[in-house]
């Protein structure tokens, strides 16, 4: 454990084995699970307030819950515990506002292909998360001839009518976060980093890049009051990108149209047509290991169908999975690209939904979730899953360092939470199939 956040701190630098106070390391470890979910709820708590969605009991809890973690108020494991799930079941309430808030704003998502690479003319690269942050910027360049460009985690942007209605929206560029460095650079125009996950950048793109807010990074410049004039200049200065077309991807399979589907879904699982299904999401990262999901991802087999939520598709999506033919609807893709991190609550409300067409628990449901965790958005996303009892949830490419031996154990034993067993995805897809078969 390491705690340096009162004056009584172990030779003034930090307790590392025990607290002067008495906290142990699974206290210590049950606060910070809680300060974490509590971090990445409210990074998603931000973004529905700004699209006017806000809830009193959360905005509560949150004080309650950070109440919990200062210096000699909680050193109970259970009542830690019992706030670690509550945070669970805060952030599907945020999750829920958000995704109202962005079809309230935004409309109602449908499936779209979009354009990958580049076009003729000057350009803005748009990465993050914050979807109001993009409408003002297609606001503001509206007949100026700059084309706007989504990066990352904005790539679900093009599934909102609201959005996508406006034609110098005119595609998506790159991947995920991590490679943004590079991508930066060969990007010819103003970027603006609107949320996590943007990087320091290297001084041959710094100039050009923009954040938003609380967003900010050296050599970059902060703006703060959502006036853009700034960027646009900058796309101007720069060389005209040229047309330079890398792919078309299909994105856009919200819950709203999963659902829709969910008819003929279920037909096709009772036919055998679809026998399982498989999360495979979150966050994506440059460590070794996360090629774990890729791997995992392909050799699904080919009566499966795979969700995926977050930048963690950009892991697995390069591969081709082909489509399953379904009865009434057509073919559809196997690999379901769901939308942002938050999404996460859409592809609850699809088990959900399975559960009652089968009138079993998710748990019993022919579904595999396979989490990649990175930041916080990721640990509130997990303690959800938990939170609705969701059970033998595989996360990884590494444990997280904060949760506790014992108290690992107690997830174990109460979730059957487990890690990716690095290097044999082939041998954690098996287990997965014998538990659900
Ligand atoms: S709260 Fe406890 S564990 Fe943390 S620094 Fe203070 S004495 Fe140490
Ligand atoms: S999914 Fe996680 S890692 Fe990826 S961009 Fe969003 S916050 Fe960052």
């Amino acid at each position: 454990m390491f705690c340096n956040q009162c004056e009584q701190t172990a030779r003034g630098t930090g307790c590392v084995e025990r607290g002067v106070c008495g906290k142990d390391e699974d206290v210590q470890s049950l606060q910070e699970i809680l300060l974490y979910g509590l971090k990445g709820m409210c990074s998603y708590a931000h973004h529905a307030r700004r699209l006017g969605m806000v809830d009193e009991e959360v905005d509560a809890f949150v004080e309650e819950a950070l109440f919990a973690t200062v210096t000699n108020v909680n050193f109970d494991m259970e009542s830690l515990f019992e706030l670690v799930l509550e945070c669970g079941h805060k952030n599907l309430r945020v999750m829920e506002m958000l995704d109202e808030g962005h079809v309230k704003r935004y409309g109602t998502p449908s499936p779209a292909t979009v354009y990958e690479g580049t076009k003729a003319g000057p350009g803005i690269l748009v990465t993050g998360h914050d979807m109001v942050d993009l409408e003002d910027l297609l606001e503001q360049t509206r007949g100026t001839g700059i084309n706007v460009y989504t990066h990352g985690e904005m790539l679900p942007a093009h599934m909102y009518p609201e959005l996508r209605k406006h034609p110098h929206l005119v595609g998506h560029y790159g991947g995920a976060w991590q490679k943004q460095k590079k991508e930066f650079a060969q990007f010819n125009g103003a970027v603006l980093g609107t949320t996590n996950c943007v990087l320091i950048p290297r001084d041959e793109y710094k100039d050009r890049l923009f954040t938003t807010r609380v967003t900010a990074v050296p050599g970059g410049r902060r703006l703060a009051n959502g006036d853009f004039s700034e960027v646009i200049e900058c796309a101007k200065r720069c060389r005209p990108l040229v047309d330079e077309k890398v792919r078309e991807s299909t994105i856009g399979f919200h819950h709203s149209v999963l659902l829709g589907l969910a008819g003929s879904i279920v037909a096709a699982v009772k036919a055998g047509t679809v026998k399982h299904f498989f999360l495979i999401g979150g966050c994506d990262g440059a460590e070794p290991g996360r090629n774990y999901f890729s791997e995992f991802a392909r050799l699904t087999p080919r009566d499966s169908l795979i969700l995926t939520l977050g930048c963690g598709k950009y892991r697995i999506r390069e591969h081709d999975y082909g489509s399953i033919e379904i009865a009434g609807v057509g073919p559809v893709p196997r690999l379901l690209d769901m939308g942002q991190c938050n999404n996460a609550y859409g592809a609850i409300q699809v088990a959900v939904a399975l559960s009652k067409a089968f009138a079993c628990g998710v748990n019993d449901l022919p579904l595999t979730i396979v989490l990649s965790w990175f930041e916080q958005k990721a640990v509130a996303v997990l303690l959800t899953l938990l939170a609705l009892d969701v059970r033998g949830i595989r996360i990884g490419p590494a444990a997280p360092a904060f949760i506790s031996p014992n108290v690992f154990k107690i997830l174990q034993d109460k979730y059957d939470l487990k890690l990716t067993t690095a290097g044999d995805p082939l041998k954690d897809l098996n287990a997965s199939y014998a538990l659900s078969a």
